[in-house]
């Protein structure tokens, strides 16, 4: 990211948005809300400001496990470093323009809009973690049942803890965890697709990093089929096995939290062994939940005309011999923004897309096949379900 900013040829919207897309092929206007940070360019992220500010807002980088101020720099080594302001916590004491030097607020600046002529579009909106509904296995009522996301942050040495694992409720060390595979996924009443095996690897990535700092953890995952397919993914997963990640194939129903403890009971049953029902207890659930996709891809997909598949993400071309292009001539997808992918198939779909784009716009001329649509009007129905779409 740092090395694109520094490049004459590459222009870099952050804290942006897309507001409209007019054109073809070789010939894009982009609009983009360049949206108002309330901090001028001038700013060189000193921290001076956040320091002094005595208003708090939610903390997204962090997935609300701590808060932040309501000036601050989204995270660590966020391109550019510069603060922003949340004008929706900000209580304009104005304390944060009494100690920059640089006199970098301006608490008038308004939404910027800035237009870019393009001739090919890349698409890589990448993913949202799905949001399990409140009270699923106890989530959103119980604090110590939290998403992949949390732990991810949790376990981040740049995250709120500095890496160290604690759980929400009392900031002590959960030694017995439980990771609940498929959460939101392959699931007729919610997304019926695998999140291509990104939340198994994940899972099998976090209970051996725990693993390897805490020895004595206790760490069950329950599946319903563990998906390892890529290279060396099995050799991962067998390794987690003989360090002592125990794998129980069920379905988790119900969990209870033992209000005292904040411990949380469940009742399973292996159904690869013929065990009875077993009630055990867990410091901590964490909830592998899908890959969805992101908020916002349906306006993007309107302005686009773009089709999306079944699951909600774009569709492809072809899905086996041309999953990279899209319906419209001079779009292209990458990574997660055609379907749930590993961190290798995104980088994979990146390049190809790269090179997709680079093989349209070294031609000075582009033949557009016009195939149009014509109504018949004896059969038609006039539900003008068309027109919607
Ligand atoms: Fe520092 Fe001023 Fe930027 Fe705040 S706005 S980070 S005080 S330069
Ligand atoms: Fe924080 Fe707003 Fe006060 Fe600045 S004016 S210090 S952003 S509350």
């Amino acid at each position: 990211m740092l090395e694109s900013v520094r490049m004459d040829k590459i222009h870099v919207h952050t804290y942006s948005e897309i507001e409209k897309i007019e054109g073809y092929i070789g010939n894009f206007t982009v609009t983009i809300r360049k949206k108002a940070r309330y901090v001028k360019d001038t700013c060189n992220g000193c921290g001076a400001c956040t320091e002094i500010c005595p208003a708090h807002g939610y903390d997204e980088f962090n997935q609300g496990l701590n808060p932040r101020k309501a000036i601050y720099i989204a995270f660590a080594q966020a391109v550019p470093s510069m603060a922003q302001i949340d004008m929706t916590k900000c209580i304009r004491c104005g304390l944060c323009q009494s100690v920059c030097e640089l006199k970098a607020i301006d608490f008038e600046q308004e939404d910027e809009f800035i237009e870019e002529k393009v001739g090919s579009i890349i698409i890589a909106t990448g993913w949202d973690e799905y949001e399990p509904p409140k009270g699923y296995l106890g989530y959103d009522i119980y604090p110590n049942v939290i998403t992949q996301m949390k732990l991810e942050r949790i376990l981040a040495p740049n995250g709120p803890t500095t890496g160290h694992l604690v759980r929400p409720s009392d900031g002590k060390r959960p030694k017995r965890i439980l990771f609940v595979q498929c959460v939101g996924s392959r699931d007729l009443n919610k997304n019926t697709y695998c999140s291509s095996g990104v939340c198994c690897m994940i899972s099998i990535k976090n209970s051996k990093l725990i693993k390897q700092h805490y020895s004595d953890s206790e760490i069950t995952v329950a599946y319903m089929d563990i998906r390892a397919a890529g290279k060396d993914y099995e050799e991962y997963y067998t390794m987690s096995r003989k360090e002592g990640i125990k794998y129980i194939r069920t379905n988790i129903s119900k969990v209870e939290e033992d209000p005292e403890t904040h411990n949380l009971k469940i009742i399973l049953q292996n159904t690869l062994s013929s065990e009875k029902l077993t009630v055990e207890e867990f410091d901590m659930i964490v909830l592998s939940a899908a890959l969805v996709p992101p908020k916002g891809i349906k306006k993007l997909q309107k302005m686009l005309k773009l089709e999306t598949s079944r699951d909600g993400f774009f569709k492809e071309f072809h899905s086996r011999l041309n999953p990279i292009d899209t319906n419209v001539p001079g779009i292209v997808l990458a990574g997660v923004a055609q379907g749930p992918k590993s961190i290798a198939e995104a980088i994979a779909q990146g390049r190809a897309a790269a090179s997709s784009t680079a093989r349209l716009m070294t031609k000075d001329k582009f033949e557009i096949k016009l195939i149009r649509a014509t109504v018949d009007k004896e059969k038609c129905a006039a539900c003008r379900l068309c027109e919607l779409n």
